[in-house]
């Protein structure tokens, strides 16, 4: 928020004030100090004409009968509080005029305290009128010229979203072509998909592509409390938008703004923005050559009305990125840093699913970060492996102490972890297991899906449970049932987050049976006696899977005894390490190698 404005506003008011002051100020005539018995003589001789008594008694000013050294008024300084009632009235009975000024403050000083409470309520005003106009947003809706605008080529897989937008690139490139033909640009483009995936990069490389300015907003820019504000705001940005044409505008986060109508908890403010909006993007003539680009991650919270014909009529998928597109973003982010010879981004990429494009960004920084840290020439393997130690586990909390019992207790918890993985979700790939301390954990057993999925059967999320309440299981064997830790609470709220889906969303519980327990398919919450059902498929899944998972441990308790005590010695244990343990004790299959 940029208070300048209202702080010249406020000093321009001060500067006015005090000369306004100045200037109707009634001139006071001067006044000579004298000593007190000059003062007292004068009273005597009954000289004194009037007689104010100023700063609590402190001073006395007498303006005299006939002047004296050239200036009719005297003033002597007195001890405070020595001047008597008795006096005040002894003056008065010999015709003195007696005021009594009150103590500590003067009429100026008053009228100092008012001008500046003037400024103060002044600068409120200004304030208030200031956002009301949303002046503020004319400084918002920055225009990004063509030259500082990024190209496709920065831009790593999307395939899909490249190809889909690429007539709005050709327009934007040339659109009196277009025009000639009787041929209109999809009016609005919304791109869609989880957060980190480039949509923001996308609009802006579309931009790049099409060497068109860009108008860049976010869906919070319009929210105020100020009626009306919202609203001209979206005006401005149109109006904008109108004078750059061909131009593309942007709105990030465009749910805040372009959510549903009629919702609870949307304010009456807020519909008008909206429809304000909708009335800009409606076919108005001025707006050709005007390509509106939304991102959001929420498309079911958007108004319909947003998505008709005319407005964001297009809906570009920017999903994650399929191994593939990860080693085209690696490639990107690689570019212009020294990687040592054995980093491999393709491998990397392989390594890395479920990461999206700003996880890969975050990811070879990280590593450059360390790299410079270990004050090393290039990026080497190790450097990406401790950056994705770092991302994936959290910072190493080397302050941490943690006692023997507590080291074999995390120890076994996270074995478990291991060994029921291995068994119940032999499609998950194991990273490594650690008891160091790192992030919120204090230790974990790190897989990750070997390929990209699509689609989960039902017994790998019963699998994923599985190897979730492994750490509770080997906890049950080893510990019994009244030694069982606190570190099995992050477990349950995984497992109870994947029984419910399984339950409520994917029809995968007898009980429940093929019904959506989702708001949206039931059209609002769900019954009372619906609910109780999904509590109780819910219950049954994770039991059946606590079971499962305390019997893998029995099966294989030499293996978890074995993978705790190299963690309590090595504090990490790597996957190399960890498969050869379980094939050793018959936990997997031994792997023939050629
Ligand atoms: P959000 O939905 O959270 O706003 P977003 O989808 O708009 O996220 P961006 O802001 O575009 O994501 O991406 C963040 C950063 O991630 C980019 O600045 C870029 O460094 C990196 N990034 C994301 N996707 C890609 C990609 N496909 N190619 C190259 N870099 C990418």
């Amino acid at each position: 928020m940029r208070f300048w404005p209202i702080l010249v506003a406020m000093a321009a008011s001060l500067v006015l004030a005090v000369v306004a002051y100045r200037l109707i100020r009634p001139a006071s005539p001067p006044v000579t100090t004298v000593a007190f018995s000059e003062l007292a003589q004068a009273l005597d001789h009954r000289d004194v004409a009037a007689l104010r008594v100023a700063d609590g008694g402190a001073r006395l000013v007498a303006t005299l009968r006939a002047p004296d050294h050239g200036s009719s008024q005297i003033q002597a300084i007195v001890p405070e509080r020595a001047v008597s009632l008795s006096d005040l009235q002894q003056w008065s009975a010999h015709g003195v005029r007696v005021t009594v000024e009150r103590g500590g403050s003067t009429p100026t000083a008053d009228l100092v305290i008012q001008i500046l409470s003037l400024v103060v309520i002044l600068g409120v005003v200004v304030y208030i009128v200031y956002r009301q106009r949303g002046a503020v947003a004319s400084a918002r809706f920055a225009v990004t010229p063509p030259s500082r605008h990024l190209t496709l080529a920065d831009v790593g897989g999307a395939r899909e979203a490249r190809a889909d937008l690429g007539d709005v690139v050709a327009y934007l490139a040339s659109p009196d072509r277009y025009k000639a033909m009787g041929a209109r640009c999809p009016r609005g483009v919304l791109l869609v998909g989880p957060p980190g995936t480039g949509k923001t990069l996308l609009a802006r490389a579309i931009a790049g592509e099409a060497g068109c300015p860009v108008i860049v907003a976010a869906g919070s820019d319009f929210n105020e409390v100020y009626v009306g504000v919202g609203s001209r705001r979206v005006r401005q940005l149109a109006k904008r938008a109108r004078e750059q044409a061909p131009c593309i505008v942007f709105i990030d986060e465009f749910d805040s703004l372009g959510g549903r109508r009629g919702r609870p908890n949307r304010s009456g403010e807020e519909e008008v923005t909206l429809n304000q909006l909708l009335v800009e993007m409606d076919g108005m003539e001025a707006n050709d050559g005007v390509v509106w680009m939304a991102a959001t991650n929420r498309e079911d919270m958007l108004d319909p009305a947003v998505r008709r014909p005319g407005r964001f009529d297009r809906v570009v998928e920017v999903p994650l990125p399929t191994v593939t597109d990860r080693a085209e973003i690696l490639r990107v982010h690689a570019a212009g840093r020294p990687f040592d010879s054995d980093v491999d981004l393709e491998r990397l990429a392989q390594l890395t699913v479920g990461h999206s494009g700003a996880d890969l960004a975050n990811l070879l920084n990280e590593a450059a970060i360390i790299a410079v840290q270990d004050d090393c020439a290039s990026i080497t393997n190790a450097h990406i492996e401790q950056a994705r130690d770092k991302v994936l586990l959290g910072r190493v909390r080397s302050g941490v102490v943690v006692g023997e019992a507590e080291r074999r207790l995390i120890a076994i918890h996270e074995a478990g972890h291991a060994i029921v993985g291995l068994v119940a979700c032999p499609d998950d790939r194991l990273h490594k297991v650690t008891i160091e301390a790192r992030g919120r954990s204090l230790g974990a057993a790190h897989f990750a899906p070997e390929s990209d999925r699509h689609v989960h059967p039902r017994s790998y999320l019963q699998g994923v449970i599985a190897k979730a309440l492994g750490g509770r299981a080997a906890e049950l064997v080893f510990l019994g049932a009244d030694a069982v830790t606190t570190g099995a609470g992050a477990d349950l709220v995984q497992a109870t987050s994947i029984a419910r889906r399984m339950v409520a969303e994917f029809g995968m519980s007898d009980e429940v049976g093929l019904i959506s327990a989702d708001p949206a398919a039931q059209g609002g919450p769900p019954s009372a006696q619906l609910q109780g059902e999904v509590d109780h498929a819910m219950r049954s899944i994770i039991s059946a899977q606590a079971r499962r998972a305390e019997a893998i441990v029995r099966a294989h308790r030499d293996a978890v005894e074995a993978l705790a005590a190299a963690l309590v010695e090595r504090e990490v244990v790597s996957a190399v390490d960890v498969y050869q343990l379980a094939e050793a004790h018959g936990v997997i299959p031994v792997r023939v190698t050629a």
